[in-house]
């Protein structure tokens, strides 16, 4: 079963950590851009999907009409399984009731809220456009709206963060009752003001102890850690996100966006203005000519993203997916993981441990 990623590549303004393509302008390019998306999803074949997922940019400054729009070309397009998984990410500052009530009604069933933070100290010095009590207000008019599947997306590793701060974080979104929760470190990424420096970035340590406390209120709240970002209540697992960790298949729609059918990946470079001239004029009969080769999906990358997940590296997938084994060196140094307390290894799955997730760069780029 395929994922269907469509990107929505506008934002209010750009948050000086972020390097998501995205634009700043979207009333002049908003019809266009969602005619050329249009026309690009005709040009592919039908497919069975079980998942779809709105990311961006911010697809919550969409209407619910233009959502609506797109989930019924999508359901025209595709087979999209029953009870697909079709979720919206949307920024605090860009819904209240009556929007995420539309939302629901044009068929999101998950929402992912870009909270980031729930300290308004902290929400300044990313940015953000909303403040903290509207994070936890759109939690909640979320709800009252009636979504029952809610995600929020944290960040850890952020300025002046204490573990004090990221424990805060973890008991709010455990508060809230959301349903699943994504944590990640900030990434200080080239291009974006924040590679010019930044004050206050708390050091390994400190990041350390601030990602051992946060996981150990979502332990204590009933989240389980599916991925070394990721925690989720039973059942709530993002069915969207596992198809990349288990490096599966997925369209992906937009520029900027990447798709897999888990041999070979494309993708469509991250220019707006070059997207809506490829797709102007109507469907294309060869779309993957438009795109850029991505390569093959190999062991190398299957290794790295099972390892981020807590069921871990099937060495039997390796093996029939790949035709390769792990060498003897690499065994023996996933060994000497297991000896320091950073890997597990049982039964053909080899998985790090939390510690091991802590330094799980280091581990995989001795392991590739
Ligand atoms: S973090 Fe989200 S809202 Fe901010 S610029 Fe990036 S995509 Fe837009």
């Amino acid at each position: 079963m395929y994922g269907i990623y469509i990107h929505i590549p506008f934002c209010i303004r750009k948050c000086p950590y972020c390097d998501f393509y995205s634009v700043t302008s979207p009333e002049d390019l908003r019809r266009e851009y969602l005619l050329a998306l249009r026309n690009q999803i005709l040009s592919f074949s039908r497919v069975s999907a079980d998942t779809v997922y709105l990311g961006g940019g911010t697809p919550s400054l969409l209407e619910p009409e233009e959502i609506a729009g797109l989930i019924s070309l999508i359901r025209e397009r595709f087979d999209l399984a029953d009870g697909a998984e079709i979720t919206m990410e949307c920024n605090p500052a860009t819904a209240d009731t009556a929007r995420f009530r539309g939302f629901l009604d044009a068929g999101i069933n998950r929402l992912s809220l870009g909270c980031q933070s729930f300290q308004e100290e902290t929400l300044r010095s990313l940015g953000r456009l909303h403040s903290a009590d509207e994070a936890k207000a759109a939690v909640r008019d979320a709800r009252s709206a009636g979504f029952r599947n809610i995600s929020v997306d944290l960040m850890l590793g952020i300025p002046y963060e204490t573990p004090f701060i990221a424990q805060q974080d973890a008991l709010i979104a455990a508060e809230l009752e959301v349903h699943h929760v994504s944590a990640y470190l900030l990434r200080i990424c080239e291009g974006t003001p924040f590679a010019d420096g930044v004050p206050g970035i708390p050091d390994d340590d400190v990041q350390a102890e601030c990602y051992r406390r946060f996981c150990s209120v979502m332990d204590e709240s009933g989240y389980r850690q599916y991925e070394i970002s990721n925690f989720a209540l039973d059942g709530y697992e993002s069915r969207h996100n596992l198809k990349y960790w288990e490096c599966g298949k997925w369209l992906g729609f937009g520029p900027g966006a990447h798709m897999s059918d888990s041999v070979r990946r494309h993708s469509f470079p991250p220019d707006i203005k070059g997207f809506i001239d490829a797709f102007r004029d109507g469907p294309v009969p060869d779309p993957l000519s438009l795109m850029r080769d991505e390569g093959t999906v190999d062991a190398e990358e299957y290794i790295i993203t099972s390892l981020r997940t807590s069921s871990g590296l099937d060495t039997a997938v390796l093996s029939s997916r790949f035709g390769t084994l792990l060498t003897g060196d690499q065994m023996s140094f996933l060994e000497k993981c297991r000896g320091t307390g950073l890997a597990e290894i049982s039964g053909g799955h080899i998985r790090l441990t939390r510690d091991g997730f802590l330094v799980s760069n280091s581990i995989l780029s001795e392991l590739i």
